[in-house]
């Protein structure tokens, strides 16, 4: 029996024992799956290159870096220049955040709460597993014999683009996404943020979901409702951090003389 085939049993034994969340990517395997799949976002996706902006939202990712559990994944962070309210994380370490959310954030700390978020996808290994899953349901592709073998790179370009065509990276379980709020949120607060950002941010989300909700549809179609996720958050919140700052404000400003965000659909 070939060295796939055996694996392949082992996966599908695991399977079968109804495992949930079977992360079989490696750190490694994953960082480089996050690297391809970030190379061709950053293809499609326009990016916000502003120096104020970018730079604010770098910062704020970085001092949560600082304070994150979990492995030294080599943390990314950018800015889609996107209308619409959504933010992402992709495996290994990039997250994606856009204009759209950054304008509709109206303190510091919502900001922190969104990138706290993202952060703990990629801490938690979401994605990670996420794409083991999704290389299980495909077997007969052959891919995971050569993500768990000598993948070259090659592969793993393409298994990247399959998995990111797929969704695969943008849509967590209900699970994940109570998960990611609950360790974002003890981040945040880690890091120096007053955590009720968190539950702030998402009554913007339902009040623009009420408003206008095509500016929030992609947002809504890969999370649980803001609704379900505060009345979680809510007995958690804590106070006593940041709330927000004057380097905030600037880049408010600086983002409304800004040529206006393309929109998602556009593209
Ligand atoms: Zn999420």
């Amino acid at each position: 029996m070939s060295r796939s085939m055996v694996m392949l049993g082992a996966v599908w034994m695991l399977a079968a024992a109804g495992l949930g969340a079977i992360s079989l990517i490696s750190v490694e395997q994953e960082i480089a799956l996050g690297r391809e799949a970030n190379a061709q976002v950053q293809r499609e996706v326009p990016s916000l290159q502003e120096r104020t902006v970018l730079g604010y939202v770098r910062d704020i990712g970085a001092r949560l870096v600082a304070r994150s559990q979990g492995e030294a994944y080599p943390y990314s962070f950018h800015v889609a220049d996107y209308r619409e309210l959504n933010a992402f994380a992709l495996p290994g370490g990039p997250v994606w955040i856009h204009r759209g959310l950054l304008e509709a954030a109206t303190r510091e700390s919502q900001v922190a709460a969104v990138l706290a978020h993202e952060i703990a996808h990629i801490s938690e290994r979401h994605a990670a597993d996420q794409a083991s899953k999704s290389l299980i349901a495909n077997l007969g592709l052959g891919l995971l014999g050569a993500i768990l073998g000598n993948g070259t790179s090659a592969t793993t370009t393409r298994m990247a683009a399959g998995l990111l065509a797929n969704g695969v990276f943008l849509k967590f379980s209900r699970d994940d996404e109570r998960e990611a709020d609950r360790v974002g949120m003890a981040l945040m607060a880690r890091a120096g943020w007053d955590s009720r950002g968190m539950i702030e941010l998402l009554e913007i989300l339902e009040r623009e979901a009420a408003r206008n909700p095509g500016q929030v549809a992609t947002f809504l179609s890969t999370h649980p409702s803001p609704e379900d996720r505060i009345a979680r958050l809510r007995a958690s919140d804590g106070h006593g951090g940041t709330r927000d700052s004057g380097r905030f404000r600037d880049v408010r400003a600086r983002l409304r003389r800004l040529p206006p965000a393309s929109s998602m659909s556009r593209n």
